[in-house]
């Protein structure tokens, strides 16, 4: 999937999310970080590309993500369990130093993010690729489980259906949220 479908299904994610928690009440801070983590975690599992935005955050970002490409195949261990556990470590780490536990509430941030990662490999998982799951197996798994049936990566079908309907049941999930 390409970025934009990512962050949007992250979104639609958290607010699905957002709605069944039962937890009612956050302050402005707290929300507006969330969205950016839920975000930052929609892209991070791509960091294996320099033309990852994420890469634009940092001063020389592009040339280190060209750095890291001839390690790291894309869609490789960022895609798997392993991976996700990898990044949860790092998200944690950088989300209790980052935030004062004072002014925004760093546990629903931290969800925030991993929702955002989970949601990343869920979406790349109905594309034709796969993702490896079990990396270091280079096994791809995808659902549903015959490869034609699957999503091609920014065509048509992703562009003209899955990101309209995502931002359908995100607007959708908002509304729920905001009549609670
Ligand atoms: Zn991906």
């Amino acid at each position: 999937m390409i970025a934009r479908t990512h962050s949007l299904f992250a979104f639609a994610s958290l607010a699905g999310v957002a709605v069944y928690s039962g937890k009612t009440e956050v302050s402005t801070a707290t929300f507006f970080a969330c969205l950016i983590f839920n975000t930052i975690g929609a892209l991070l599992p791509d960091i294996d590309q320099a033309s990852n935005r994420l890469w634009d955050l940092i001063p020389g970002g592009e040339s280190i993500g060209k750095a890291l490409g001839v390690f790291m195949k894309h869609r490789g261990i960022s895609h798997s369990f392993l991976g996700i556990f990898l990044i949860d470590k790092f998200s944690y780490w950088l989300v209790t130093n980052l935030f004062n536990e004072n002014f925004v509430d760093v546990g629903l941030v931290y969800w925030s993010l991993v929702i955002g990662v989970i949601s990343h490999i869920v979406a790349d998982s109905l594309t034709e690729e796969g993702v490896p799951l079990l990396y270091p197996l280079k096994i791809n798994f995808g659902l549903p489980p015959v490869k034609p049936w699957r999503i091609k990566t920014g065509g048509w079908f992703e562009n003209l259906v899955v990101m309209p309907v995502t931002g359908l049941i995100a607007i959708y999930f908002v509304s729920l949220y905001l009549r609670r």
